[in-house]
């Protein structure tokens, strides 16, 4: 048996004295002041087992983690026209990138850039009568804890500064991929990135991608199907236009957030969670990916 523990506390004690941790996202003051010194990692085995090291308690913004779980919670819903409004494409660019959507008629690449998300948000508005909350719920339900909640100043700073977003969310509407209006869909979507867990909240959350669509209480959520899906979208669209160096250095589905969260999950095995809040140049926790690297490394653990 592998000494997860032991693994993980040599990744952490390697790694936590690093000057060299990226930057913190500067986009909206709530994330700024966050101390670039918070290193938490966090497993969560099949067989029920947990480990941890560092601040895997603290609760952190889980930003773009977020369009996994709403893809999740949609794709029961809409099932296989979901592809009709949105691709499964690598983008090769930036999350925020709108070229290729006006290139492409209105579908965007992949649920996990911007335009995609917020497609995604838009089928949620279309069916829930309160998509936040219910979004929230699920969420909650996944993670087995009613104590994660919305950080409203983040989502009222997302808003103020993401006009991206919102051109976005307008070039979906002219090419008739958005049924709600913008302000209500985008009002989810802020929210949605807004949602502060910690790495062991994360952990079990995803517990189901690891386990063939079944949460941690045992309720299959998704199909083995849909879960094959979404972990295939989470391997090659999960870390904006760096999924190709995380698999070829991590080898893992996975998804992470500018708040400096990363996810990863191996089937069958394990779901991973590290935050640490300092970014590299493409906007992935920069000790995220390195320790991630140093696990399925040191474990031999990976897809491949
Ligand atoms: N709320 C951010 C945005 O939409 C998400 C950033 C991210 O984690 O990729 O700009």
């Amino acid at each position: 048996m592998i000494d997860f523990q032991n693994i993980i506390e040599g990744i952490h004690k390697e790694l936590k004295d690093e000057m060299n941790r990226g930057l913190v996202a500067s986009y909206i003051p709530e994330l700024s002041n966050i101390d670039a010194q918070n290193f938490g990692i966090h497993v969560k085995h099949m067989n029920g087992k947990s480990y941890a090291i560092g601040q895997w308690n603290v609760p952190f913004s889980i930003q773009s983690i977020s369009k996994a779980l709403s893809l999740a919670l949609a794709l029961p819903i809409y099932k296989e026209s979901i592809w009709e409004r949105v691709d499964v494409e690598p983008s090769g660019n930036p999350f925020n990138h709108l070229t290729l959507l006006e290139l492409e008629n209105g579908i965007p690449r992949n649920p996990f850039i911007n335009a995609g998300a917020i497609a995604i948000a838009d089928m949620l508005v279309s069916h829930f009568d309160n998509p936040k909350q219910a979004f929230l719920e699920y969420v909650r339900d996944l993670a087995n804890d009613q104590s994660i909640t919305f950080n409203y100043d983040v989502a009222r700073s997302e808003r103020q500064t993401g006009f991206g977003n919102f051109a976005a969310a307008n070039l979906l509407k002219s090419f008739h991929n958005l049924e709600n209006d913008v302000d209500e869909v985008l009002d989810l979507y802020f929210h949605q990135c807004s949602i502060e867990m910690t790495c062991e909240q994360l952990s079990n959350a995803f517990f189901m991608f690891a386990n063939h669509g079944k949460c941690l209480q045992q309720k299959q959520h998704l199909t083995q199907s849909q879960a094959k899906r979404i972990n295939a979208i989470m391997l090659t669209c999960g870390f904006y236009d760096e999924a190709g160096e995380f698999a070829f250095e991590v080898g893992l589905p996975g998804k992470s957030g500018v708040g400096g969260g990363i996810i990863a999950l191996l089937p069958n095995h394990f779901t991973i969670t590290i935050w640490s809040p300092g970014l590299n140049e493409k906007g992935n926790s920069l000790l995220g990916m390195k320790a991630l690297e140093q696990f399925t490394t040191k474990t031999k653990l990976s897809i491949f």
